[in-house]
């Protein structure tokens, strides 16, 4: 075993700060008083907080070793399918942290923050050239926020044209943000089936679209890691009937420099600047997902735009087509930033790291399909997605091998999504790991898949070896503890 990462020597326990204080104890000390001692007024402090007494190397201690109970990209592999957890390098989080940039205030008037400005027109025009669209705003916060501003930009479209539409398409392999965001801004979702081969036909789009709906949604590569093949012919069929083609691109990282997605019929699509373009995510943030468009929707872009006047740098508001503001200010600059430096470091690189990406997926995809399940047995994208159905007769399913995965050192892939596969695990390795790194984990599932049939109960009762064995997935949401 000892080739696997996952080891627990060296965890150590660790208390509530409450329970390690002892009354007296210091973390400071202060010079000796050379003034007359004077009476404290208990009125003037108020209700003293139960703090507890401890020392320096007591709260050292106490918060790095619950910062080493933290898995991340910085501590080892992270497959988790839809979410691009690669390397973040930590150049462009240096650069963020540039006092010019992490001291700019927001409400600086414009020609004080040239430099913020010019960063994110560039930024917008890298994005437009990276994705083939017109126009960008970086406004949206994630993507799901660029997702409804997507929606509100396709809704106001229609009502420009005196015809409000219902309805909108969203294939069953949809990111469930999808319908969500489509049902926010007042839409309909109508779902629409994959075909065998994991992918949208044309057919069951044309049998659906009609002039009461405002489009499609579609994810591209889709959530099964798979390229959808026949969006041209599906991009024709909604705007024949006068529909606006949504593309999710949260899953970029698979087709940098390589998709041109306004010449595939694209007229809106999101990024996930913290998916794709080196911001770490999964803690909750900050994030930012741009909108980018075509020629014909820009007028509807959210404002202030970035624009320039006279060889200045404005944010203007004078867009009177606008939907308006969607963030405060002009969102989350710092992940501007990192994105910026990402792509000025990467250059034509980026498409160099697309490749690599779609190579590792299919490398992992080829190595594990012996003994895992695979739905869909064709090249995939940047991800590759397999079932439990073959451990199914031996009563071992998906969750129960994630979470032995664990024990080998490695954090789990997706589980249980796409929903169109059952018992999915989707497996996103990213091109940021090793062939080496992949090896292992591919060794390691394998080994899982052994144990599955040799020794079940060791898969069932796992992890065995982690901090904290098998956690109640629910409990936490339902009886949650917020005192501490
Ligand atoms: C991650 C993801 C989203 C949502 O992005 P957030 O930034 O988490 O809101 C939407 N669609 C797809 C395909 C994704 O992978």
């Amino acid at each position: 075993m000892s080739e696997f990462p996952g080891a627990t020597g060296l965890v150590l326990n660790e208390p509530l700060l409450w329970e390690k204080g002892k009354v007296g104890r210091r973390g400071m000390s202060l010079p000796r008083r050379d003034v007359e001692a004077a009476p404290v007024d208990e009125e003037l402090i108020g209700e003293v907080p139960d703090l507890p007494d401890l020392s320096e190397v007591d709260v050292v201690r106490h918060y790095t070793r619950l910062s080493q109970w933290n898995f991340g990209v910085d501590s080892g592999m992270y497959p988790l399918g839809s979410c691009t957890m690669k390397y973040n390098p930590k150049i462009n989080e240096r650069l963020a942290a540039l006092t010019g940039f992490a001291g700019a205030h927001p409400l600086l008037p414009d020609r004080l923050s040239q430099g913020a400005l010019r960063l994110m027109a560039e930024l917008e025009r890298f994005l437009a050239e990276i994705t083939g669209m017109d126009a960008v705003s970086l406004q949206p916060a994630a993507g799901a926020q660029g997702e409804l501003t997507g929606m509100l930009i396709i809704f106001a479209f229609h009502q420009s044209k005196g015809s409000p539409r219902s309805k909108i398409i969203v294939p069953d392999t949809a990111h469930g943000t999808n319908p969500a965001s489509a049902a926010l801004c007042g839409f309909q979702p109508v779902k629409v089936a994959s075909n065998e081969q994991g992918i949208l036909s044309a057919e069951a789009v044309a049998a659906l679209m009609d002039e009461e709906t405002a489009g499609i949604m579609v994810t591209n590569p889709n959530t099964l890691g798979l390229f959808e093949e026949n969006i041209r012919e599906i991009a024709e069929i909604v705007h024949a009937k006068g529909g606006k083609v949504y593309c999710d691109g949260a899953n970029m990282n698979a087709v940098m420099g390589i998709a041109h997605m306004g010449k595939m019929g694209v007229d809106v699509l999101h990024l996930n600047l913290h998916k794709t373009f080196s911001t770490p995510h999964g803690g909750g943030g900050p994030g930012s997902g741009p909108i980018c468009v075509t020629r014909e929707l820009e007028q509807f872009l959210p404002v202030p735009r970035v624009v320039r006047e006279d060889g200045t740098w404005e944010l203007s508001e004078e867009f009177p087509q606008s939907i308006g503001k969607v963030h405060a200010f002009y969102g989350n600059f710092g992940v501007m930033i990192k994105a910026y430096c990402y792509i000025l470091s990467m250059g034509r690189d980026l498409k160099r790291a697309s490749q690599l990406a779609v190579l590792n997926a299919n490398y992992v995809k080829a190595r594990l399909k012996d003994v895992l399940h695979l739905p869909y047995d064709r090249p995939c994208m940047h991800e590759c997605v397999f079932s439990d159905k073959l451990q199914r007769q031996l009563k071992i399913s998906t969750i129960e091998m994630a979470k032995r995965l664990m024990d080998y050192g490695f954090h789990p892939p997706t589980v249980y999504f796409p929903l169109v596969v059952h018992g999915a695990i989707m497996i996103e390795p990213t091109e940021t790991e090793s062939k080496e790194t992949l090896d292992q984990f591919i060794e390691a599932f394998k080994a899982v898949v052994k144990e599955a049939a040799e020794n079940p109960d060791l898969v069932r009762n796992a992890p065995s070896r982690c901090k904290v064995r098998r956690l109640d997935e629910t409990a936490a949401a339902r009886f949650p503890c917020l005192a501490g």
